[in-house]
């Protein structure tokens, strides 16, 4: 073992020790220092400066109650987290999730993951990441408003547009940011627009943050379809998830030539031979609100497969390129292998982390292109960046202008990630391209601001 990876591993083994039980934060913090060894042999004074110990430690860790009342006027103690991770590039940024799985480890994970991405972007943003353990499932618009107000009712004295700036994740939408920013306004009594992105379009939003994640996730795929000499046009996909990101990749790839033949949702999956029908995936899952199953019993040629991910769909149809964007750890090795089989040549990452690292190797053994999260995701939050742009200068721009930005954005992520591979004797790693570009341009501005 070179001395660099020693003094990785024994850092590895204090953040084991000091979160115990946080496997998600130890595989988040892992796959990045798998990524350094070559890093700190080259750049000694990043071990000098104890910086990957730093890094491993949020700047702040909130956890907070939040009481609130269902519409049978029984009382509910849900619990909030706000982990505000690394500030070195600018506030805080990251999104909210509500979901019964949510733990402080989970939060920080997936904050440690923002910090790298944000800094991909190139845009001045720090990273963070929040969210509760409440579940949104079946709650009425009432019942959700109810628990928006009383989580910002905490939250407020934490956030502000040059402090820490939250926007959606999994199971906060438009509707919930509406509700949290109105909670906010009422409270610090200003209009202050920037405290918070993914605003509707009349009311400081930016056009296209809604789309931005599942858009910029597929212009990332293609660039590396491209980079191997091919594209999207032809091709056949599966996308797990139907939520946010998964919708609007689908609408992405379709746009490009490609047939999306397999979505899902935590209760089981649809395979569609004809491809998605996006008008109606929409109706069920933003409109009506419901299950995924009800999209296959309204398409006579669609098939519900309960209780299956996505995956099984590569067993009866060829596949080219999948995209987990669902949530963590969905796409494991035997989902790899089963991709593998059915001819995957791209597995490109909308979620946070939703390939174990099983599959990932796995999938990288087969010469199967793999684009990390990180990387490929980054359009959404390089969107919301835009969206505070706009705030702090009260102006809105075309949907054509701001979709040319995200997409010169996630062609510079993509240039970055593989020029940065290429440069550290590995191209075609985008694992590591991501990891090391993000690293190093965090490491470099913490080194500059001091001891902090
Ligand atoms: P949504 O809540 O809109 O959709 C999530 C989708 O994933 C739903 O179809 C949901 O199914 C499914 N899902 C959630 N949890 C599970 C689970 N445990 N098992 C199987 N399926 C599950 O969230 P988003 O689309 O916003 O987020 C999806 C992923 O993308 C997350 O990893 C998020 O962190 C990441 N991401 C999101 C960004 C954004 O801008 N929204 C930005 C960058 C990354 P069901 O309805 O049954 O729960």
């Amino acid at each position: 073992m070179s001395p660099s990876a020693k003094q990785i591993d024994k850092v590895f083994q204090q953040v084991i020790s000091r979160n115990p039980g946080e496997h998600e934060f130890h595989q988040a913090v892992r796959e990045v220092f798998d990524s350094l060894p070559t890093v700190l042999s080259r750049h000694p004074e990043y071990v000098e400066a104890s910086i990957l110990e730093r890094l491993c430690e949020p700047e702040r860790q909130i956890i907070f109650r939040i009481p609130w009342t269902d519409d049978a006027g029984t009382v509910h103690i849900s619990r909030g987290f706000r982990v505000q991770y690394n500030s070195a590039l600018g506030p805080y940024k990251g999104g909210l999730r509500f979901h019964p799985s949510v733990l402080l480890g989970t939060v920080k994970f997936l904050g440690f993951e923002q910090v790298f991405k944000n800094a991909l972007t190139g845009l001045p943003i720090g990273g963070g990441k929040g969210g509760s353990d409440f579940d949104p499932k079946d709650r009425s618009d009432a019942e959700i408003m109810r628990f928006c107000q009383s989580f910002m009712t905490e939250a407020y004295r934490h956030l502000g547009d040059r402090v820490d700036v939250p926007a959606g994740d999994i199971g906060v939408g438009r509707r919930e940011i509406g509700y949290l920013f109105g909670q906010y306004k009422r409270i610090a009594n200003r209009y202050e627009s920037g405290v918070i992105t993914g605003k509707g379009v009349t009311w400081g939003g930016s056009l296209l943050r809604t789309e931005a994640t599942g858009y910029g996730t597929v212009f990332f795929a293609e660039h590396m379809l491209r980079a191997a000499g091919t594209s999207f046009d032809g091709t056949t996909a599966l996308v797990s998830g139907s939520g946010n990101v998964a919708i609007y990749a689908i609408e992405k790839v379709h746009e490009l030539g490609g047939t999306v033949v397999g979505a899902s949702d935590s209760s089981g999956s649809v395979y569609d031979p004809d491809g998605i029908d996006l008008d109606l995936l929409r109706e069920v899952k933003e409109v009506s609100r419901a299950r995924i199953s009800s999209y296959a019993e309204q398409r006579p040629q669609a098939q519900y497969l309960e209780g299956t991910r996505v995956w099984a769909v590569a067993q009866k149809s060829a596949v080219d390129v999948a995209l987990p964007c669902a949530t963590q750890n969905e796409l494991d090795e035997d989902d790899a292998a089963t991709l593998i089989s059915s001819g995957v040549t791209a597995v490109v990452e909308g979620a946070n982390m939703p390939t174990t690292p099983e599959a990932i190797r796995r999938l990288r053994e087969a010469d199967v292109l793999f684009g990390p999260g990180k990387a490929a995701n980054a359009g959404g939050v390089a969107t919301s960046a835009l969206e505070m742009q706009q705030n702090a200068t009260r102006d809105s721009w075309s949907a054509e202008y701001t979709e040319q930005r995200l997409s010169e954005i996630m062609e510079n992520v993509h240039t970055r990630c593989a020029s940065t591979a290429e440069e550290y004797g590995i191209p075609g790693d985008y694992v590591a391209g991501a990891n090391i570009a993000g690293f190093t341009q965090v490491a470099d501005a913490m080194l500059a601001q001091g001891v902090i």
